[in-house]
């Protein structure tokens, strides 16, 4: 998958190795059940990424990939915001930080076996499936977005910003994950133990996913580094702005430097998980299960 994913460009060489090695630790652990979300995720997110492309840009209108700012995390480097990356698809970081925590989930279920790990699992892909889904259908929203703790105006695609037609798709994008996961388990049995309880872990899973998206905005909205360009004045979230040719170094202007887009994604997937754990832990108290 991940040399196919790197092949149709969809993946740097060290993105692919990323994938490679989160899949291996999730099929590895988990068997093909836990691998199921984790293809969902990466078939449907590659999809919408390439079909909203193709919306937003026709094959004719098309400049250089790199200077239209249209990468792989679109919410990242749209509108001119280009983090660098985008031409030969998702970087290792990329990938690692909406990856990281649901292969880090699957290994704390084979150590310590617990029907949580599951749920964790579960909203760790769903959040990042619901970022994906909400940034790629996001954009094509005919209203513009707004911040979403300020509810100020913003460009399409810049983080922090949320619309209707983005969250819905996210809120679909996380049901999807987390009932197809559900299923994968009932049937899978994934960890080598009773299957976790099917309606509970859907539910938590989806619901932690929606959570660990808008976590992902609130954070995009307010820690995020923001760069400066020093040739344009444009603000921007990377560091190289491609408004000349070969492009120019940017300056921190606001937020906090650690937390660059990776460093967001991974948080977010990271509340996705632990929102889910918890919710699962109440669902299935409530039924006595
Ligand atoms: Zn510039």
């Amino acid at each position: 998958m991940a040399v196919a994913a790197w092949r149709a460009r969809a993946l740097t060489v060290g993105g692919a190795a990323a994938a490679g090695l989160i899949g291996l630790v999730v099929f590895g652990f988990g068997g093909l059940a836990a691998a199921v979300p984790l293809l969902v995720f990466f078939v449907t997110g590659t999809g919408l990424t390439r079909w909203s492309a193709r919306r937003l840009r026709p094959a004719s209108a098309r400049p250089a990939a790199g200077a239209a700012g249209r990468g792989p995390k679109g919410r990242s480097d749209r509108g001119g915001q280009d983090t660098g990356s985008d031409v030969r698809g998702r970087r290792a970081s990329q990938v690692a930080a909406n990856g990281a925590v649901a292969a880090a989930a699957v290994l704390g279920a084979a150590l310590w076996p617990d029907p949580a790990w599951a749920a964790a699992y579960g909203g760790a892909v769903a959040a990042a499936a619901a970022d994906t889904w909400a940034t790629e259908l996001g954009v094509l929203s005919k209203r513009p977005p707004v911040i979403i703790t300020t509810g100020r105006p913003a460009a399409p695609g810049q983080s922090g910003a949320v619309s209707a037609p983005g969250t819905g798709a996210g809120l679909a994008g996380a049901v999807l994950i987390g009932f197809t996961w559900a299923a994968a388990a009932a049937l899978g049995q994934p960890f080598g133990a009773p299957p976790p309880a099917a309606l509970p872990l859907a539910v938590a899973a989806a619901a932690g996913g929606f959570l660990g998206m808008a976590a992902d905005s609130v954070l995009g909205a307010t820690v995020q580094v923001r760069f400066g360009c020093p040739a344009c004045g444009a603000e921007t979230e990377g560091p190289v702005h491609f408004c000349r040719p070969g492009g120019v170094r940017t300056e921190p202007r606001r937020g906090w430097r650690a937390f660059n887009n990776d460093t967001v994604n991974f948080t977010a997937t990271l509340a996705g998980a632990a929102a889910a754990a918890a919710l699962f832990r109440l669902l299935t108290r409530a039924v006595g299960g």
